[in-house]
């Protein structure tokens, strides 16, 4: 499969290419030549297949011959160490679970996916790769988990200091090893504008620097797995399914559309975003303005300029009027979203993260405005036990410890602190 780049479309590079260098050189993302169709055949049989039958059918056609299918089987057979599963909550309402992995969100599958392409890719070179990231919360912990270890990757974490939970800042801040966290005075925005300067300074050229965030192509495709395996567990309800993302970059709901185009029967999706609404705003008014960010309990979603989101209008023609057909935008505040976590809990017995909760809110409100034959599933996309802040501090309520964050308990932080982007410059020379 070939890649161009969203910013001139007679870029155009292979799998292996668009890995390495995460951002087109112009700026652009890269985007499939191709969106490859899955036979009906697949979808009769779905529910007959393992998830990694699933998966590997799903990704196959994006990567071509450029890994050979036994290690492709591998690294599918890696990243899919755990489950997916489809909870009722209420009625008609569903919760996709993906916080079952490693660092307990949805972000372990696609770094997990990625650590192994990359290590797959260089495996013959001599020269270290220095995979760098903005993350605002929890694709940290989830690139380190992914990537710890691994020869020949340095990873450099960009994270806003104060601004992700103590679980987050444990989990990306705590390894060591190939792994350095750098936590910088701003917000997660100016994190990623960080990273996107390094990528353009041409004084940095010679240091392989490679981008983990949702922009890279192999950590946003293989999150198009988890609607395969939703639609498997709710094939038999046989109903008309939306789907309610909690969005931030919208790399997952963009993945979702993905599988869309593709042939997935889904009638509908949800992009519930926080206070962070530049999303909603816009398939409202059709201009795309984004505001200062506001730091909100979902913290993962606390993104103003989504980088994910042309990817989307690329998806429709670059039409807002198109995506509108498909696509409705929410957006929520922390009031609306503890309320819900409180709610659903008490009356449901079914405990949220404020992520997951968001994402409720989106799908009760659309489905309340369609017809009644139709059945939702929002993206559970972080274990409630991350946000401790929140829950059990505002809530009261309390959360079982899972085993991954007992594991935490009692490490230090290592990191440095930074506050302009040259300070950031001199660290990757180091
Ligand atoms: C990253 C993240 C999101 C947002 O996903 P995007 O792909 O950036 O839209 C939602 N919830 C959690 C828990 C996350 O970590």
């Amino acid at each position: 499969m070939k890649y161009y780049s969203l910013n001139n479309p007679d870029h155009q590079v292979s799998f292996k290419e668009a890995v390495i260098a995460g951002l087109a050189p112009d700026k652009g993302l890269y985007f499939p030549c191709e969106i490859p169709q899955l036979e009906r055949s697949f979808f009769e049989q779905i529910e007959h297949l393992d998830n990694k039958e699933i998966a590997y059918r799903v990704i196959k056609s994006f990567i071509g011959d450029e890994i050979r299918k036994d290690e492709l089987l591998a690294i599918i057979n890696e990243t899919l160490c755990f489950d997916f599963p489809t909870a009722k909550v209420v009625d008609d309402i569903y919760a996709l679970e993906l916080y079952h992995g490693p660092t307990l969100a949805f972000k372990d599958v696609g770094a997990r996916f990625m650590s192994r392409c990359l290590r797959y890719f260089t495996r013959d070179s001599s020269e270290k790769i220095k995979v760098l990231v903005a993350t605002s919360g929890d694709t940290g912990g989830a690139v380190a988990n992914g990537f710890l270890g691994v020869e020949g990757v340095d990873v450099i974490i960009l994270y806003p200091s104060g601004k992700v939970s103590s679980i987050q800042e444990q989990q990306l801040a705590t390894l060591g090893q190939n792994i350095k966290a750098i936590e910088v005075n701003g917000s997660f925005d100016d994190c990623q504008d960080m990273v996107k300067q390094a990528f353009l300074d041409a004084g940095l050229k010679d240091q392989n620097l490679t981008s983990a965030n949702s922009i890279n192509v192999a950590r946003w495709l293989p999150q198009m797995f988890y609607y395969f395996f939703m639609y498997k567990a709710l094939k038999i309800e046989a109903k008309p399914i939306t789907v309610s993302v909690p969005s931030g970059n919208f790399g997952n709901i963009c993945a979702g559309l993905m599988a869309l185009k593709m042939g997935l029967p889904i009638a509908h999706f949800v992009a519930s975003t926080n206070v962070n609404d530049t999303v909603p705003r816009y398939l409202d008014t059709l201009e795309y303005k984004p505001q200062q960010t506001v730091e909100t309990l979902s913290n993962a979603m606390d993104v103003s300029n989504p980088s994910n989101f042309v990817r989307i209008l690329e998806l429709f023609d670059r039409s807002g009027i198109k995506l509108r057909e498909m696509l409705t935008a929410y957006s929520f505040s922390d009031l609306d979203t503890l309320a819900i976590i409180d709610e659903v809990n008490t009356l449901h017995s079914y405990l949220m993260d404020p992520h997951g909760a968001v994402g409720f809110l989106g799908l009760r409100k659309y489905l309340s405005e369609v017809s009644d034959d139709e059945i939702g599933v929002f993206l559970e996309t972080a274990h409630p036990i991350k946000f401790p802040e929140s829950i059990e501090n505002k809530l009261g309520i309390l959360i079982p410890t899972p085993p991954q964050v007992a594991a935490l308990s009692g490490k230090d932080k290592i990191t440095s602190k930074i506050s302009t982007y040259d300070e950031l410059k001199e660290l990757l020379k180091l």
